[in-house]
């Protein structure tokens, strides 16, 4: 335990001014980059407690996205596993369908004060590339999205819903033409025009301030969410359950709970095929997990078995997976948005601290956990968030009658349909 390590209960505040959650997060650019990353932290510092730019993010989030989103409880369900409560933060209701609008819609008004008309951005899925598309046609704002040409031929629906927002979409032909490409050009565009343009990250990722921004403006999720449990709960929930692809969801949930230290903290990470397969994304799994590093060893195989790590990645220093060469290891999961090598540093930070924990589920029982919610909720989740379902699956059944487990909902599954028909062994056509 080193000495950054503090009790839970003193948390906030987070990051230090050089942008650290413990020794995470911080900068790591171009020397290029500085300027432009200080003008943009010393912009959200001035306007993060301004309320004239507070009250135009609220009336945004309430009469263009939707907010607040219900919180659902999931009787049928609750009543079918038996045991605790299940109750359901519905981010799949927001505009555009998950709670990434909350991120981009913050960052373009930021960048529109701030005087820039050219908002960037990269998308692997495309689903932050539609969010960001969407507040900057509300907003007026030229938008450039970059992504991989395999990701745009996967993701055709999405790149077409880019295109009609009025977003140019710039296909990206260098390296495995999936997002770390994409994010390579984004980067680059950034320095090479960084007066008029924004850099608009659609997680808790990246160089200060980043992380932070992005998890004040998800942080309304988690406010509301406490709100409503106490006024239909009548308490607080015994445990708060999200998915963690970059983190950005689970952190704007799980901070409304972080002081109220009765309140477990649960993340839950791609655990792909299986963790002990190598085909996953789950950062933290082996993390520590020296065991399953020498079962393997006989194989003479295991440095194909990515293991979480600290190190430096885009911008930021993270637990990322790699190899035992500590290159970025190459990571499944049957769900998009939790398949990333690199992880938020406040969670990293957060589970260092013992105030969250982390675990992950797989493909199998993601799926399982969206064809349940279906069937008992007429809800059809995102397969990120039937991530969270899973784990609130595992646990409810051990849990009494009157305990409360809140799953954040982060996204509608509309976008999973052809995954899910595939899987099930049958396609769109
Ligand atoms: C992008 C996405 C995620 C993963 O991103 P986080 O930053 O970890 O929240 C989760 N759910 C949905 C629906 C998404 O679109």
């Amino acid at each position: 335990m080193s000495t950054y390590l503090t009790p839970a209960t003193d948390y906030p505040p987070v990051p230090n001014a050089q942008g650290k959650f413990g020794p995470y997060g911080g900068r790591f650019v171009p020397e290029t980059l500085m300027p432009v990353l200080d003008e943009v932290a010393e912009a959200y510092e001035e306007l993060r407690d301004d309320p004239g730019f507070r009250a135009e993010y609220a009336h945004l989030l309430k009469t263009y996205v939707g907010r607040p989103s219900p919180l659902t409880h999931a009787e049928r369900l609750s009543t079918h596993l038996g045991g605790a409560q299940i109750y359901l933060k519905r981010e799949d209701l927001l505009h555009t369908g998950a709670h990434k609008i909350n991120n981009a819609l913050g960052q373009a008004l930021l960048a529109k004060r701030m005087g820039k008309r050219r908002i960037i951005a990269e998308t692997g899925a495309g689903q932050h590339g539609v969010a960001t598309a969407t507040a900057c046609a509300l907003l007026g704002l030229e938008c450039v999205i970059y992504m991989g040409v395999v990701d745009m031929a996967r993701q055709e629906p999405n790149v077409f819903r880019m295109r009609l927002l009025g977003a140019e979409v710039r296909g990206v032909e260098s390296g495995t033409k999936t997002l770390k490409d994409a994010v390579n050009e984004a980067i680059r565009d950034w320095v090479a025009h960084p007066h008029d343009t924004y850099y608009i990250i659609g997680s808790a990722l990246g160089p200060h301030p980043y992380p932070l921004m992005c998890r004040d403006f998800q942080s309304v999720i988690g406010k509301e969410a406490r709100t409503q449990i106490l006024e239909q709960a009548g308490r607080l929930p015994d445990q708060v359950i999200a998915c963690v692809g970059g983190g950005s969801n689970a952190i704007g949930i799980f901070y409304g709970f972080l002081n109220d230290t009765s309140v477990k903290l649960i993340g839950v990470e791609a655990g792909g095929d299986g963790v002990e397969t190598g085909k996953h994304a789950a950062r933290f799994a082996r993390i520590e997990n020296e065991e399953l590093r020498i079962e393997n060893s006989d194989d003479g195989n295991h440095s194909q078995f990515p293991q979480g790590k600290v190190g430096v990645f885009q911008g930021m220093k993270t637990v990322v997976l790699q190899n035992a060469d500590g290159q970025i290891a190459a990571t499944h999961s049957i769900s998009a948005g939790l398949d990333y090598a690199g992880v938020g540093p406040e969670h990293v930070y957060l589970r260092d601290i013992g105030r969250a924990e982390y675990t992950s589920a797989t493909d199998d029982e993601a799926l399982n956990a969206f064809h349940t919610l279906c069937r008992f909720e007429g809800i059809i989740p995102a397969l990120e968030s039937s991530h969270a379902v899973a784990e609130a699956l595992k646990r409810a059944p051990q849990l009494p009658r009157d305990h409360i487990l809140l799953v954040n909902l982060s996204g509608r599954g509309d976008k999973d349909l052809n995954t899910v028909m595939q899987a099930a062994g049958q396609s769109l056509s």
